[in-house]
């Protein structure tokens, strides 16, 4: 007989947690309660922050490469330009990005997360709203920008940027923009969907004419700026 083991991740204690072998402390119904205090508590810290933007990217952009420069620029051109800035509250790219917002006295925003090899949030934040569950940070990084920026990143920063061009597909969400940082960085990416997705009819050509590929953060801000008129516009008219 095998003996019964703890969950060893937080989706190990959702998805296998009826498993015999896999015993947890929680019941589904506490989970569930778990589950929506962690969206109530997102929602309420994060009511007031707007307009602001999602900034993704790599956690292993290390503090002295270039790229970091750039993510710290980025964040702090946003922050000037009136927006708070959202990240995910790690190291590499998202610590650029809240340093540079800081460094514009904007709103700096982190939504950690609880991952097995637990990391600080970042010094630069100055709003943290913590998560235990991936899909519920997720909400929040959509629901509170008007616009959604990728730095070069991996799997982390990937799945964040095609939830938000999912979500816009089926307009489960506004068209804001969705902005890639890095030509050369994404360009392979944008390229294989051009030559892939749309030739052979499995995205439309418009969903991928939304995307921003660009190295110039000005014009990275400006579609931002741009943006975020025509939702308050939106609103209010
Ligand atoms: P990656 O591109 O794989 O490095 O993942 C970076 C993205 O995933 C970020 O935009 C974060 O939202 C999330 N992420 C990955 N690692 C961390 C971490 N240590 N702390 C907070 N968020 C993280």
């Amino acid at each position: 007989m095998t003996t019964p083991k703890h969950p060893l991740t937080p989706d190990e204690e959702v998805i296998r947690a009826q498993e015999m072998r896999v015993v947890s402390e929680l019941t589904d119904e506490q989970r569930v309660l778990r589950m929506a205090d962690e969206l109530r508590r997102g929602f309420a810290a994060l009511t007031n922050v707007s307009p602001a933007v999602s900034v993704f990217g790599s956690a292993r952009t290390a503090i002295d490469h270039p790229e970091y420069r750039r993510s710290a620029e980025l964040g702090r051109k946003l922050g000037e330009a009136g927006l708070a800035v959202i990240t995910g509250g790690g190291p590499g790219a998202m610590e650029a990005a809240n340093k540079g917002a800081r460094e514009a006295n904007a709103l700096s925003v982190g939504l950690t997360i609880d991952l097995p090899a637990e990391e600080r949030v970042n010094r630069y934040v100055d709003l943290e709203v913590h998560f235990h569950y991936f899909f519920c940070r997720k909400v929040m990084f959509v629901r509170y920008a008007s616009a959604y920026l990728a730095l070069p990143g991996g799997f982390g920063t990937l799945d964040e940027l095609f939830e938000c061009l999912t979500l816009i597909q089926t307009q489960k969400i506004r068209d804001f923009p969705v902005i890639l940082i890095g030509v050369e960085h994404w360009g392979g990416l944008v390229n294989w969907m051009r030559d892939e997705l749309v030739r052979y009819h499995r995205i439309s050509p418009e969903d991928l004419d939304r995307i921003l590929l660009t190295d110039d953060l000005d014009e990275a801000v400006e579609r931002v700026l741009a943006a975020v008129a025509r939702q308050q516009i939106a609103d209010t008219g």
